[in-house]
């Protein structure tokens, strides 16, 4: 069975979880990975992407961490010129970089970067405590799907020995725009555009680990919680952003997650 779910800030200023189904919202007592149930409130008029007039939409995930994958594309990891690794390679972005639908990338100042990438990547939602799982255990543990931009500053990238300037930057962790638990991960479309253009066009067939053996492995050295965010690379087409950019992330079964690009 599918479930969309999202985080909504209501007109009164509350921001709660809530499950699209109908054209309409039901809210939620806590998110649905941690055992939360509808109150029997109801907002009317809400899309299955969380748009309506009645709620703003913010990032659908309060994850303890944001665990990344890098390099799980071979035509990705190709066109910046490195080998697709043996094993997942890791690393993690802060909560602190998470930034909703409709959201503002503000671009750091010049003197910390001056070339700022979009990468879209399906990401994974943690829905159960898991330590060491097996592969069966990974995928009993995953809730569902959303999407996640993982931007980059690439020069600091470059720059530095590792990567928690480049990718760790607030706002740099766009998501959205809901998670969706029931959708088959395997095959689904990947597109990034810039001002209505496509800069990316993928499957996540392509990937090189699967969400399983992702969780699997990331399981094996931290545990993760529920509501942890999981993301698992991108396709190539990677490039730069500018001032005034409009972009927009899609993924089929989930929707589209657009942001706005400024520099101030
Ligand atoms: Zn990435």
């Amino acid at each position: 069975m599918i479930r969309r779910i999202a985080r909504l800030e209501l007109s009164d200023g509350r921001r709660v979880y809530a499950e699209l189904a109908g054209g309409q919202a039901s809210v939620l007592d806590a998110a649905p990975w941690l055992g939360g149930l509808p109150t029997g409130e109801q907002i009317p008029a809400i899309d299955a992407e969380g748009r309506g007039a009645g709620a703003q939409r913010l990032a659908p995930v309060e994850p303890t961490k944001i665990v990344c994958v890098g390099r799980n594309y071979r035509a990705h990891a190709a066109e910046l010129g490195n080998a697709v690794p043996a094993e997942p390679l890791l690393f993690l972005k802060p909560p602190s970089s998470l930034l909703g639908p409709e959201g503002e990338l503000e671009l750091p100042p010049r003197r910390l970067s001056s070339q700022v990438e979009h990468e879209v990547e399906l990401a994974i939602v943690i829905g159960s405590r898991v330590h060491r799982a097996t592969a069966e255990q990974a995928r009993a543990a995953i809730f569902g799907y959303t999407i996640v931009a993982d931007i980059t500053a690439r020069d600091v990238q470059h720059q530095d020995k590792q990567w928690t300037r480049a990718k760790g930057m607030d706002g740099f962790c766009p998501t959205g725009p809901v998670v969706v638990s029931g959708l088959d991960p395997a095959n689904l479309a990947i597109r990034c555009l810039v001002n209505g253009q496509v800069r990316q066009s993928g499957t996540t067939g392509d990937m090189v680990f699967t969400p399983e053996v992702i969780v699997a492995y990331v399981s094996d050295t931290m545990t993760l919680e529920p509501g942890d965010l999981l993301a698992t690379g991108t396709p190539e087409g990677v490039g730069p952003l500018v001032h005034g950019d409009k972009l927009v992330l899609e993924i089929d079964g989930i929707g589209a997650l657009p942001i706005r690009v400024v520099a101030r």
